[in-house]
C-alpha cells in the first residue's frame, strides 16, 4: 500500500526513562492499533547493544491491557520484531548518518514520517537535535522532535536552549512534554468546567475563596539526588507540573479547543499572575529520623547529594493572578518529597455560604461546612464534591458528604498511561498538551526571581521529618490566607 510509514527514534533507549515509559507506552498504543500499519521503532544511545538485547532489555516492562490480553504473547513478540537499535554518540553526524541509512531502509521508499524522542540529560540536546534534523530528517515528510524536561533551569538558560534548537527546527516541530498534560483529570479539568453548567458560573473569586495544588510523594531521592540537587523541587514540581495545571484550572474559556486557541489562554493566563514575593513561599527539607524500629535518612545522607546542600525537598507557594477573575484569590502550591503519603490533587474551597441558617447545626467552625471540590489526579483518580446535608434522625444535625465519582468504581477500564496520550497526540500532531515556547517563558518569568533571591540569600530550608506532613511554615503561609490545607484536615 502507499500509506505513509512512520518511524520512531527513542535517543538515550538504554536508560531508565525509555524502558519504563516509552516503550510500554508505544507498545499499548500498537495494542490498542493506534499505531501506523506501517512503523519501526530504533533505539539510540551509546551502550553496545544488538537489537536481540535491546528487545530483551525492553520485553520485561511492556504489559497488555488488564481487562483484555487477547494474544497478548503475540502481540508482543510482533511488537519486538519490529523494535531495531543504533548503537552512536549524541553529537556524531557520522553515526546520525547511518542511523538514517537504517531508517530509509526500514521505510522502504515510502513517504515517512520521523519522530526522535529525546530521553537523555539536557546537556546533549542541542547536539542531538543538530545530527537529527541535519543527518536523520525525514527526506518526505514531517519530523518532530519530543523533548523531556528539564528546559532550562532559569528565564536565561531556556531562553537559550529555545534558541538552540530553533537553529534546527521550527515551533511547530518542537514537543515538549509535560507528562501531567497527558494525565486523565488533567485532561478532564476543561470538560468538567466547559461541559457542565454547574461549575463555570462558580468559576472566580465571587464564590471560590482558594484554590490548592498538591503534589507529594512519599519518597525521598534514594540515591537519584545528583540530578535533583541541582533543581530542587520548586523547578522539578513547581514550576512546570503544578504551573501548568494552575493555568488550565484558571484560563478563560478558549475560543475553540484547537491547540494555539488553548495555549494562547494558557500564556495570557501565566502573564496576569504578580510577582512571587519571598515571603509567600516556605522551603523545607527532609531529615532523618526513625519511626517504629526503621530509620528514615535525611535527603542529605544521599550519596548523590552535598552534606551542606540548601536544595529544596519541598515548597509551598502562595500565587495571585492579577485579573478580573481571579483578583484576590490565593492558588496556595505545596510540593514535596518524603512526605506521608503519595498525592496529587487539585482542591477548591468555595467561600462560606453568605447569613448561614445552619451555622449552628455545624459548631463554630464553618470551615467544616465549606464546599470543596477535589479533583484527585493520583492515586485512584476521582472527582468529590464536599456538601452538607442533614444527618437522619430527629435532631437537626448536619455532617459533610462526598459525592463522589471514583474512577475505578465507574469504569472497568484501564487508564492509559500519561505518556500514551502524549506519544499519540504527537503521532498525530496534535499540540494541546505540548508547551510552546512562549508559554514557557511566561512560566519561568514567574519563577526565575524567586529562584534567584532563594539561591542569592541562602535561605535555609526548614527541616521536617522524613514521612512527616511537612515544615510547619506550610500551616503558617496557608493561615496568613486564612485557609486550612485541605489534604491535612482529619476528613479530607
Ligand atoms: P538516564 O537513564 O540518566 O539517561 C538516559 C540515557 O542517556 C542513559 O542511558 C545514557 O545512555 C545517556 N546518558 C546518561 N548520562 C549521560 C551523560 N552525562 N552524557 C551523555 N549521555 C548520558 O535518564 P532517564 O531517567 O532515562 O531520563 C531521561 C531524560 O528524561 C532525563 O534527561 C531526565 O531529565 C528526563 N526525565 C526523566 C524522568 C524519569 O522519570 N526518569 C522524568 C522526567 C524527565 P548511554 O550511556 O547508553 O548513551
Amino acid at each position: 500500500s502507499d500509506e505513509p510509514t512512520i518511524s520512531i527514534t527513542i535517543v538515550g533507549a538504554s536508560g531508565d526513562l525509555a524502558k519504563k515509559k516509552i516503550f510500554p507506552a508505544l507498545f499499548a498504543l500498537f495494542y490498542e492499533n493506534c499505531l501506523p500499519e506501517h512503523f519501526t521503532i530504533f533505539g539510540y544511545s551509546r551502550s553496545k547493544m544488538t537489537d536481540e538485547e535491546l528487545r530483551n532489555s525492553i520485553s520485561g516492562t511492556l504489559t497488555c491491557r488488564v481487562d483484555s490480553r487477547d494474544n497478548c504473547g503475540d502481540k508482543m513478540e510482533e511488537f519486538l520484531r519490529r523494535c531495531f537499535y543504533h548503537p552512536g554518540q549524541y553529537g556524531s553526524d557520522e553515526n546520525f548518518s547511518e542511523l538514517d541509512e537504517k531508517l530509509r531502509e526500514k521505510e522502504g521508499g515510502r513517504l515517512s514520517h520521523r519522530l526522535f524522542y529525546l530521553s537523555i540529560p539536557p546537556n546533549i540536546f542541542v547536539d542531538v537535535v543538530r545530527c537529527a534534523s541535519l543527518c536523520a530528517s525525514s527526506p518526505t515528510g514531517w519530523t518532530r522532535v519530543i523533548v523531556e524536561k528539564p528546559f532550562g533551569r532559569d528565564s536565561k538558560s531556556s531562553g537559550e536552549l529555545t534558541r538552540s534548537l530553533k537553529q534546527y527546527l521550527s515551533e511547530d516541530q518542537i514537543f515538549r512534554i509535560d507528562h501531567y498534560l497527558g494525565k486523565e483529570l488533567v485532561e478532564n479539568l476543561s470538560v468538567l468546567r466547559f461541559s457542565n453548567l454547574v461549575f463555570e458560573p462558580l468559576w472566580s473569586r465571587q464564590y471560590i475563596r482558594n484554590v490548592q495544588l498538591i503534589f507529594s510523594e512519599d519518597f525521598g531521592t534514594e540515591g537519584r539526588g545528583g540530578y535533583f540537587d541541582s533543581y530542587g523541587i520548586i523547578r522539578d514540581i513547581m514550576q512546570n507540573h503544578l504551573l501548568q495545571i494552575l493555568a488550565l484550572f484558571a484560563m478563560e474559556p478558549p475560543v475553540s479547543l484547537d491547540a494555539e486557541d488553548i495555549r494562547n489562554e494558557k500564556v495570557k493566563v501565566l502573564r496576569s499572575m504578580k510577582n512571587l514575593q519571598l515571603d509567600d513561599v516556605v522551603v523545607g527539607q527532609y531529615k532523618g529520623h526513625s519511626k517504629g524500629g526503621r530509620a528514615y535518612p535525611a535527603y542529605i545522607d544521599d550519596p548523590t547529594v552535598p552534606k551542606n546542600s540548601l536544595t529544596p525537598t519541598f515548597a509551598a507557594a502562595a500565587l495571585f493572578i492579577d485579573n478580573a477573575r481571579w483578583d484576590g484569590v490565593p492558588f496556595l502550591m505545596k510540593a514535596g518529597k518524603a512526605l506521608h503519603s503519595r498525592r496529587a490533587e487539585i482542591r477548591v474551597q468555595f467561600r462560606h455560604v453568605p447569613g448561614n441558617l445552619y451555622k449552628r447545626s455545624f459548631g463554630t467552625d464553618l470551615d467544616k461546612a465549606t464546599n470543596e471540590l477535589v479533583i484527585r489526579v493520583q492515586p485512584d483518580e476521582a472527582i468529590y464534591l464536599k456538601v452538607n446535608n442533614k444527618i437522619p434522625g430527629l435532631t437537626m444535625r448536619l455532617d459533610s458528604s462526598r459525592l463522589n465519582l471514583l474512577y475505578s468504581a465507574k469504569y472497568t477500564r484501564e487508564i492509559p498511561d500519561a505518556y500514551e496520550r502524549l506519544l499519540l497526540d504527537a503521532i498525530e500532531g496534535e499540540r494541546r498538551l505540548f508547551i510552546r515556547s512562549d508559554e514557557l517563558d511566561a512560566a519561568w518569568a514567574l519563577f526565575t526571581p524567586l529562584l534567584k533571591e532563594l539561591e542569592e540569600k541562602k535561605i535555609a530550608p526548614e527541616l521536617y521529618p522524613y514521612g512527616s506532613r511537612g515544615p510547619v511554615g506550610a500551616h503558617y503561609l496557608a493561615a496568613k490566607y486564612g485557609v486550612r490545607w485541605g489534604d491535612i484536615s482529619s476528613e479530607n
